[in-house]
């Protein structure tokens, strides 16, 4: 089969490799659909991610769904033919805070595309049925690789405890603060006001139902609408970061989801004393995919306008450019598997 592997910083190269076997507990899934990430991005042109560093040539690509090729002897409630949303992080199952159900915790998670685990732009995958959603018709393959995204948004707004008649800000309307803001209407806030710098981004909010979309460059979000109970950032830039702990009031909650430099940073510590305001961080999800596609079949929240461009496997390298230097037209670029 084909897999497409990043050989080193600005190289993918394809590779016919041999398809994974699958333990019998697992499932052998045929890729369909693969969201290009921005940590696939951020892999393809720095090799890192943090403490992260492609040593091996990795695949990239963890947003994704296909179609049940092969199942394990002992796996009971799937077969072949179905369409499955893939959770790409799997935990120990097994440490304190697997069993306190907080699995994104594991400190001994294997998550796809992430060094040195194997993502998925690739034809076949060995998945543990555990970690497989099942898709029902009315949701795409394509959104089914987005479930991944929107479980971001979903648990930001937990973390955040965002809750009926709550207002709102979403800073960032990148495809995570778009499920972000979803999540948060979906939640029951009556206000959700989103940011960004990119007015093709914010248009793209309004139609998505936001309440109102700010281009920070030309307004001010403080003046025009005060402060939120709820401030929830996913731009990931040190001034954002900052921002969001100007704009909620007193008692409210900031959740962290996009990561600034740190070192760019200019934080006053007192802040969130004086104004007593929880600052929460919010890292990747757990126990999200099954509400995720609950909430797309019922049309509560939509991933369809989300996607701008599809590429072919072959062209997995293209589409990781092209979703780089194309923010101002594009939301999620895909890689679609045929
Ligand atoms: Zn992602
Ligand atoms: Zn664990």
């Amino acid at each position: 089969m084909k897999a497409m592997y990043l050989k080193e910083p600005g190289t993918i190269v394809e590779k016919d490799i041999p398809k994974p076997d699958i333990n019998e507990e697992g499932l052998l899934v045929e890729i369909k659909q693969v969201g290009v990430c921005g940590s696939d991005i951020e892999y393809y042109e720095t090799g890192k991610i943090g403490e992260f560093v492609v040593e091996e040539p990795l695949i990239l690509g963890h947003e994704s769904a296909g179609v049940v090729a092969d199942v394990g002897e002992k796996v009971e409630n799937f077969e072949t033919g179905d369409k499955v949303a893939l959770e790409p992080g799997i935990p120990c199952r097994k440490c304190k805070h697997c069993k306190e159900g907080k699995y994104n915790l594991c400190p001994n998670v294997n998550f796809m595309a992430t060094p040195p685990i194997d993502g998925t732009f690739t034809e076949y995958f060995a998945q543990p049925a555990d970690f497989a959603y099942r898709l029902p018709d009315s949701i795409s393959l394509e959104e089914g690789a987005l479930m991944e995204p929107l479980s971001v948004g979903i648990h930001a707004a937990r973390r955040g405890n965002v809750d009926l008649g709550d207002s709102v800000a979403v800073l960032g309307a990148g495809p995570i603060g778009l499920v972000t803001m979803q999540s948060a209407f979906a939640a029951g806030a009556s206000k959700v006001i989103i940011t960004d710098i990119v007015d093709f981004r914010l248009e793209k909010a309004k139609d998505l139902g936001a309440t109102d979309a700010i281009n920070v460059q030309k307004d001010d979000l403080k003046d025009l609408y005060g402060e939120f109970d709820k401030v929830l950032q996913t731009a990931g830039t040190s001034d954002t970061y900052e921002e969001a702990m100007h704009l909620v009031d007193r008692g409210g909650k900031v959740v962290q989801v996009g990561t600034p430099s740190a070192d760019e940073l200019n934080i006053d510590p007192n802040e969130p004393i004086t104004r007593e305001f929880d600052i929460l961080g919010a890292f990747r999800y757990a126990n999200t995919y099954q509400d995720a596609i609950n909430l797309v079949h019922s049309d509560t929240i939509s991933l369809k306008p989300l996607i701008s461009k599809t590429f072919p496997l072959e062209e997995t390298e293209e589409a990781l450019i092209y979703s780089s230097e194309n923010p101002e037209k594009s939301i999620k670029t895909m890689v679609e598997i045929s």
